[in-house]
């Protein structure tokens, strides 16, 4: 058996690393010549961190992660908490702490676990397709590849999915714009092992640690699709949007590095449920692209990684059965949370302005227990977490 992934996201190495866990020939082919991952850092929640646990690779990440104590909503105009709580009653109920960690580290323990040299890099996949008896892939470079299946891990521009699918898809702009770093932890923004969280008009700013004394750090501004933007000016966007906001905010935006902040546009698709044509199919954002609201993304590509493994487990001589297996396995859990995450999405951005003012007063009479109720039912009902746990 041998499985051919199209790009070296977290996504397509966590599927070549659990696939060659089972002793399948794996080959990953990725267009970038090298790891410069877009964004600064990612949450990664119990789930995911249970499906990297699974992969081998605990202590890395233990070693990577920020320690996430305590949560807590603050105006962001007066700096007034509205409620600070502690994350322990979630991983009591989960059983795993999650762990934000940077983006490129996570990219490049992934890398290293499946080996560097083992990564074809610069190789751009411009065609896929299949027959009774092989899958194909042809790159930029005019060589092309057989395979007993073909994973498409391209991300949300996906041209795998396009082939599943037969058709394009447009994916829809949610409403905002993300700006996000790294910046050194600061007890003026917020406490060394807090995931703080500003909010205020639709509007959020938001700061967890990650290893070696860091935030990770965004802003959430409600914008037009396809403004123009400067890289090097988030200092003074960032300024206009939060001019009367607290201290802390302010504290925020003079230490962030202008230069290194990204300026991501949210968008996402609806979910569907072929994610398999033949012995083709697509895996992480390419099979369910969401909006980053409740974290999950990258940690929804994870556990499609490992039931990917457990579908190949169970049918180890039949590759049509294992895709559809593993298509079985994932499109109700991945499409739920892309569903509960756009919810999420609309109530933190003022989509109804009402809902919004009325979240803001529920923070205030917030103990933690609604909260951590709501981010226990987005780790739950992954392969490794499930929802009886
Ligand atoms: C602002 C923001 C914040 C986020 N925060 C979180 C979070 O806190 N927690 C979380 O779990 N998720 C988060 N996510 C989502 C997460 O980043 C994605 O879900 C995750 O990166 C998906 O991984 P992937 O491997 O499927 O795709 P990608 O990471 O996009 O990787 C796809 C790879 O395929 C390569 N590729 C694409 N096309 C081709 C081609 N034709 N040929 C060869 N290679 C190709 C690309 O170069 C890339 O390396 C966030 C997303 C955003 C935008």
């Amino acid at each position: 058996m041998k499985v051919a992934i199209i790009g070296a996201g977290m996504g397509g190495l966590s599927a070549a690393i659990a696939l060659r866990q089972i002793g399948i020939e794996t080959a990953v082919y990725e267009r970038v010549t090298e790891n410069k991952p877009v964004g600064a850092a990612i949450s990664v929640w119990s789930n995911g961190v249970k499906c990297l646990n699974y992969l081998g690779l605990r202590e890395e990440t233990e070693q990577l992660g920020g320690l996430v104590e305590t949560m807590s909503y603050v105006d962001g105009h007066t700096g007034a908490t509205m409620c600070r709580f502690s994350m322990q009653p979630l991983i009591d109920e989960v059983g795993q702490r999650p762990y934000p960690i940077a983006r490129a580290e996570l990219q490049l323990m992934l890398m290293q676990a499946y080996g560097m040299d083992d990564i074809r890099f610069g190789m751009t996949m411009v065609e896929v397709g299949d027959s009774p008896d092989a899958a194909t892939a042809t790159f930029a470079d005019g060589t092309t590849i057989h395979a007993d299946a073909i994973i498409g891990a391209d991300g949300a521009g996906s041209i795998t999915r396009e082939y599943v699918l037969g058709t394009p898809v447009t994916r829809r702009y949610a409403g905002y714009v993300n700006y996000n770093g790294l910046v050194a932890t600061d007890e003026a923004i917020g406490p060394a092992t807090e995931w703080t969280t500003y909010v205020g008009d639709g509007k959020r700013v938001s700061v967890m640690p990650v290893s070696d004394g860091r935030f990770y750090f965004f802003f959430d501004v409600v914008e037009e699709q396809g403004l123009p933007y400067r890289r090097g000016s988030a200092r003074e966007v960032l300024r206009g949007h939060f001019a009367d906001w607290a201290p802390g905010v302010q504290t925020l935006i003079d230490a962030l590095d202008p230069q290194a902040t990204n300026r991501v546009e949210i968008l996402d698709l609806d979910p569907f449920d072929t994610w398999v044509k033949g012995r083709v199919a697509v895996l992480g954002d390419a099979a369910h692209n969401t909006t980053p609201d409740i974290g999950q993304g990258g940690c929804s590509a994870m556990e499609d990684a490992i039931a990917l493994q457990w579908a190949f487990k169970d049918h180890p001589d039949d590759v049509h059965a294992a895709l559809i297996a593993y298509q079985e396995a994932r499109t109700e859990r991945a499409g739920e949370l892309v569903l509960r995450a756009r919810k999420r999405c609309d109530v933190t951005h003022a989509k109804d302005p009402e809902l919004t003012a009325q979240w803001y007063e529920e923070l205030r009479n917030e103990d933690g227990t609604n909260i951590l109720r709501g981010i226990a039912g987005n780790i739950l009902g992954g392969p490794l977490t499930p929802a009886t746990n």
